[in-house]
């Protein structure tokens, strides 16, 4: 069995010229031969280049990392693309939505009307670190990330693959402990090459590439690097520690 993972926005803090924020779709068949699809987090724009990889009303699951904008954002306009597009009245079971607690308040936030928390689209299911939830053929278990809000890195496997999702992430203890066990990791780096790294937000190029080189993970994909900056020299700064490492890219698919 393969997991495969579709990059569908992958540029950090908010939506660029080439990218929507953080989206990614992670797709692997069951033993009857049916393709079940997760979406991790839905960034700021993610909903357009989503409709380019799947039917977003019909995935089976959205995952989310935290409540950041460029994380959830998109959380409203998939629950108005299922109460008000060709599938409103097929009667579609509702989204588990994975994330921190309160993370379906963002709908009312995006919508404008505080008591809407898209429970016609979401069944939300509240994250608790070390807590491992499945889904059709994947297996997700959440760890605490270090970050300015409640935030989770996931690890999300299926067969033989094990994917860790980052999230937004100072490099930190329980992340390293999910990253020990992944065999391919989609990692920030959302202070990119800078030096000054204040702490508890994100990890610099060279955090990342020695957090995939201490677990002794060769697949890394690298992203989260702000919409502003050149992500080539942070790239750099990551193959010193992982060598195979490559940059996320809008509609790449990494078969893992
Ligand atoms: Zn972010
Ligand atoms: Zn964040």
């Amino acid at each position: 069995m393969t997991l495969e993972l579709t990059i569908v926005g992958c540029a950090g803090s908010t939506a660029g010229p080439d990218s929507a924020a953080s989206c990614y779709l992670v797709s692997a068949a069951d033993d009857a031969g049916r393709t079940w699809r997760l979406v991790l987090d839905l960034g700021s724009g993610a909903v357009g280049p989503l409709q380019r990889h799947c039917d977003p009303a019909r995935v089976d699951g959205v995952v989310i990392s935290h409540g950041h904008p460029d994380h959830c954002a998109d959380l409203g306009a998939v629950d108005v693309l299922r109460r008000y597009g060709p599938a409103r009245d097929e009667g579609l079971p509702r989204i588990p939505l994975l994330g921190p607690a309160g993370i379906d308040r963002r709908i009312g936030d995006v919508s404008g009307n505080p008591s809407d928390r898209g429970a016609e689209t979401y069944d939300h299911w509240p994250v608790t670190a070390g807590e491992t939830v499945s889904i059709g053929p994947f297996t997700i278990e959440a760890a605490r990330a270090l970050h300015p809000v409640r935030a989770f890195a996931y690890l999300i496997a299926a067969g033989d693959s094990r994917l860790l999702f980052t999230g937004d992430t100072d490099r930190c203890d329980a992340v390293d402990a999910l990253a020990s066990r992944a065999t391919a990791i989609l990692g920030e780096a959302g202070w990119a090459h800078r030096e000054v790294n204040p702490p508890g937000v994100h990890m610099n190029g060279d955090q990342l590439g020695r957090m995939a080189a201490d677990a002794g993970v060769e697949r890394l994909i690298v992203t989260h690097i702000a919409s502003w900056v050149d992500p080539e020299p942070t790239l750099a700064q990551v193959r010193a520690h992982a060598p195979q490492a490559v940059l996320a890219r809008p509609g790449d698919v990494h078969a893992l």
